[in-house]
């Protein structure tokens, strides 16, 4: 070392070179740490790498996962090189045939060699107290099965398990567990989880629309969600009961003979335009009831001719063709003549035919009631039947079940139609004028008590069912919804009692119009003028007649 020229800038110790302001020590330090950048993936100050842009140490890079790796002569970092000979080590199990490590004691992996745990031992039932093996909560497997919780388990699962689950996941549960019983609702919730998992669209609409099933009914989901979502406003009704309707007479056309069906499709297709022009201008349209028997009555005219006549085209069909098929079937001859001359009519305009069969033939016949009524004394029995025995209970199978005592009242007393009755709903009750509103009839039916005491039964049964079904009749089918009870109900309600509804209602309708006037008669029940006076005609056997 030569002659100590100055001391050193950063350490105080002694500077041999002359142009230098620091020692060799910390020159050397200066120049190493200019060197150095913070490394990307550290972060420390290092010497950067030119081929990673790291540090030394992080540039270790395993081969296979690409995390750091410590050694610097492997390839693979630590983790990977403990799976490879973890692997190596694992053998087939003889007993189970899948990979594994074998112990000694057994020869088998480890999952065959540890004893199996045996099923719970039964316990105490924290519902019944039966000693029974539980399945769940603490619960014996029945009483789980109708624990009111599990609805909102399944849904808390499967909200779980969804990416996004929609927003009205949790008010459809409660819609459902407060309609259904738990099991049912739970079947429900999972169907409907099967829909909100695949790769199509949640909005309700869509949902919807995949729930139904093809055919006649569109399944239970669909029937619920359909209610929801009309209820919540989230979609619409879907076309379900239209598309019912068109399957239907689809069906009375297919069945017309080949030859002869071009012109019945066509009537079809008329009836429903005029239907939408009726409807459009607010004018009375055709109901799908109405339209099917035209085409059922058509169809069947068409039958007869190929099979009976021989015929195979409507250019053929003369007045005898015609009378011979009206007299098959007397009892309906003016309903299907009606619906003919409507056919012919339009089959003239198309140019289908050039004459008209049906034109000359009169529809007349006696157009009088002919139907029977109820005896003074059947009236009182069914009276006395529907009036007494209140107390008895419908549902043990005694006794006469509420809806029998008002459908039957109802139409005894006051000429109620089946119909009225189906759509009565619990709006038209007037609690504090015992009255009730039904169908078009213009004015409120004041009720006697014995009828106020049959429907205050009908509700009290209406209450146990636990229904927001508005109508004051719900029947099983139902009660979960808002329809209306099905017709096919009301016409067999009144088996038990062995008198058709239209029986005990023309009975009445007899009565009151032979008594007052059939115009004050006609006003009170909503119809049309003329259509009492059939009631009127001298056919009714006045020894059938209820006594005035
Ligand atoms: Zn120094
Ligand atoms: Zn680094
Ligand atoms: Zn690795
Ligand atoms: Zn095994
Ligand atoms: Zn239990």
């Amino acid at each position: 070392m030569g002659k100590k020229q100055r001391d050193c800038a950063d350490c105080g110790a002694p500077v041999g070179l002359l142009d230098q302001p620091r020692c060799c020590r910390c020159s050397r330090r200066v120049r190493e740490n200019a060197a150095k950048e913070p490394c990307p993936a550290c972060g420390n100050q290092r010497v950067l790498q030119a081929d990673t842009g790291r540090c030394v140490l992080c540039s270790r890079r395993c081969r296979r996962c690409d995390r750091p790796r410590r050694s610097a002569t492997e390839t693979l970092c630590k983790t990977c090189r403990r799976t490879d000979q973890r692997a190596a080590a694992m053998q087939i199990c003889p007993r189970c045939a899948r990979l594994g490590h074998l112990r000694a004691a057994t020869g088998w992996c480890g999952h065959c060699s540890r004893p199996q745990p045996g099923p719970q031992p039964p316990r105490p039932c924290a519902g019944c107290g039966r000693v029974r093996r539980h399945a769940g909560l603490g619960l014996c497997s029945a009483c789980w099965q109708r624990h009111p919780a599990r609805p909102f388990i399944r849904a808390e699962a499967l909200a779980e398990r969804l990416a996004s689950p929609p927003d009205w996941l949790e008010s459809f549960t409660a819609h459902v567990a407060s309609r259904y019983c738990p099991s049912r609702a739970c079947m429900l919730i999972t169907e409907l989880g099967r829909l909100l998992a695949d790769e199509h669209s949640n909005l309700p609409a869509a949902v919807l629309d995949r729930a139904r099933r093809p055919g006649r009914s569109m399944g239970p989901l669909a029937r619920v969600l359909e209610d929801f979502f009309t209820d919540h406003q989230l979609a619409l009704a879907t076309d379900h009961p239209e598309q019912l309707a068109a399957g239907r007479r689809r069906r009375r056309v297919d069945r017309v003979p080949a030859p002869l069906r071009p012109a019945v499709a066509g009537f079809c297709e008329k009836m429903l335009h005029a239907r939408e022009r009726a409807r459009r201008a607010g004018t009375r349209a055709r109901s799908d009831h109405t339209v099917e028997t035209a085409l059922t009555i058509v169809g069947d005219l068409a039958q007869f001719l190929t099979e009976q006549r021989g015929k195979h085209g409507w250019e053929l069909v003369d007045i005898g063709d015609i009378e011979a098929f009206l007299a098959g079937m007397p009892a309906s001859r003016k309903r299907r003549l009606v619906v003919l001359r409507q056919f012919f009519r339009f089959a003239r305009a198309r140019r289908l035919i050039l004459v008209d069969p049906a034109r000359d033939l009169s529809a007349s016949e006696p157009s009088a009631f002919r139907g029977s009524t109820l005896t003074l004394a059947e009236q009182r029995s069914l009276f006395r039947r529907w009036t007494t025995d209140l107390s008895a209970d419908s549902a043990a199978g005694d006794g006469v079940h509420p809806h029998e005592a008002l459908v039957g009242m109802l139409a005894l007393l006051h000429g109620a139609s089946s119909q009225e009755m189906r759509l009565m709903l619990i709006d038209d009750v007037d609690e504090h004028a015992r009255a009730v509103r039904l169908g078009r009839r213009p004015h409120p039916v004041p009720l006697d008590p014995a009828s106020w005491s049959v429907l205050q039964r009908c509700l009290a049964h209406r209450a146990q069912q636990r229904t927001d079904n508005p109508h004051v009749i719900v029947t099983k089918g139902t009660k979960a919804g808002r329809r209306a009870a099905s017709t096919a109900y009301l016409s067999h309600v009144l088996d038990p009692c062995g008198a058709a509804p239209r029986m005990i209602r023309s009975t009445r309708l007899v009565d009151l119009v032979n008594v007052m006037d059939p115009k004050l008669v006609a006003a009170a029940f909503g119809m049309d003028p003329q259509s009492p006076l059939i009631y009127l005609a001298d056919h009714v056997d006045a020894g059938r007649l209820p006594n005035p």
